[in-house]
């Protein structure tokens, strides 16, 4: 097609076409392709349990006792005791009443957002949140409203000028951002949401299973878990497995499950994989000291990395490194590679202009030993 052919050639044209890469295997932090094993600084599995054993055992109970698939989506006969037990797991978890499973965090993102709002409502979203929260705000028909990343002065003066304007109202925000590795002050929200008559809603995709004294989010250490009305996370990061979940009250529950079509129609999640959801909240609890290793690491290499003067975002285990053009940061990205990291560049559009950047996502695989080293072929990187 003439058009797709035009596209393709577009991109080749920028260096901008991108291309899948498969590793021949990826566990326990390493990364195996085209023959060289690499440190894996682009994985999301931030406490180091997509191989836990733990993790394995109760898929492997789950496949066994109720074979590979669900065979059928929840409300026909998908639906198991088992995502109910998850479900609940979750709430308690999350501090919530209620909780929903979905299939994933781009399904969840997409189907909650577009069945609450329409047309007439208002939906007030960080400049920097997820494709899958955009995507649900167009879907909903709701106006679009983006204020500056982290910025409640903004966000509030947008509330005093439009809110009157619409009937419900959504601020929506991360509590972790992926590209920048910073969180957003959610403790400001209390107030907006009082003053405003607004709801709020907040995915913890890159906070579950880190941040709060029992590791369920930001949300939890930032105390706020009776403001937000809609806490959305992944099994899929963090947690070692797959699939997504919403924390609320009991009434939305019942209306997702009746309103919300990226839940209505879609195969239930797999046995398997829902028991390694359940499995996963138990080892946050019990291995607590996987979460503080990785912060703890995490502030001995962003520290580091800050104090040779380099630009480096971020307060939480995701520490960007901004190297400017995409041009040196390919080129930064392919000095690492050959030392052995397999940490690839972050280029416009998916970051502004002009900054490009390495992006280090680092778990609980990554020692200290490793990313002292580390530091040190970042200083080499940096002189090229
Ligand atoms: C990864 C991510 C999602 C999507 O979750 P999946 O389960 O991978 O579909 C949604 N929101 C944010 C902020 C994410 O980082």
């Amino acid at each position: 097609m003439e058009r797709v052919e035009r596209f393709l050639s577009g991109k080749r044209q920028d260096g901008a076409l991108r291309a899948l890469r498969p590793a021949d295997w990826r566990k326990e932090g390493r990364i195996n392709a085209g023959g060289k094993t690499y440190h894996d600084f682009s994985s999301n599995d931030y406490l180091g349990l997509s191989c836990h054993p733990g993790l394995k055992e109760a898929s492997k109970l789950a496949i066994e006792e109720f074979g590979a698939g669900a065979c059928a989506s929840r409300l026909l006969s998908g639906d198991l005791n088992l995502h109910h037990r998850l479900e609940e797991k979750t709430a308690a978890f999350k501090g919530k009443s209620s909780a929903l499973v979905f299939n994933s965090g781009y399904q969840a993102n997409v189907g909650i957002i577009a069945s609450l709002y329409k047309k007439g409502d208002a939906i007030f979203s960080d400049r920097l949140n997820h494709a899958s929260i955009i995507d649900g705000i167009l879907l909903s028909g709701a106006k679009l409203f983006r204020f500056k990343h982290n910025d409640q002065v903004f966000l509030e003066r947008l509330l005093k000028k439009e809110r009157n304007n619409f009937k419900a109202a959504l601020v929506i925000t991360e509590s972790v951002f992926s590209m920048d590795g910073d969180r957003f002050p959610l403790k400001g929200l209390a107030d907006l949401k009082r003053k405003y008559s607004c709801e709020i809603m907040v995915d913890e995709a890159h906070a579950t299973g880190i941040f709060g004294q029992r590791g369920s989010g930001l949300v939890e250490e930032e105390d706020m878990t009776g403001e937000v009305d809609l806490i959305m996370g992944t099994f899929g990061k963090a947690l070692g497995g797959f699939g997504a979940y919403l924390a609320c009250s009991a009434g939305l529950r019942d209306y997702l499950v009746n309103a919300c079509r990226s839940f209505i129609y879609t195969t239930a999640l797999p046995p398997a994989v829902i028991a390694s959801g359940m499995a996963a909240i138990d080892l946050v609890k019990e291995e607590a000291y996987r979460r503080k290793t990785l912060l703890k690491n995490a502030d001995f290499f962003r520290e580091a990395l800050r104090e040779t003067g380099l630009d480096i975002r971020g307060r939480s285990q995701i520490v960007p490194w901004v190297t400017g053009t995409s041009e040196r940061t390919v080129r930064v990205s392919g000095f690492l590679q050959e030392r052995g990291y397999w940490a690839l560049p972050i280029r416009p559009p998916t970051v502004p202009e002009g900054q490009a950047r390495i992006r280090f996502s680092l778990t609980y695989h990554h020692s200290k030993e490793l990313l002292e080293r580390l530091v040190e072929d970042i200083r080499e990187a940096d002189k090229i």
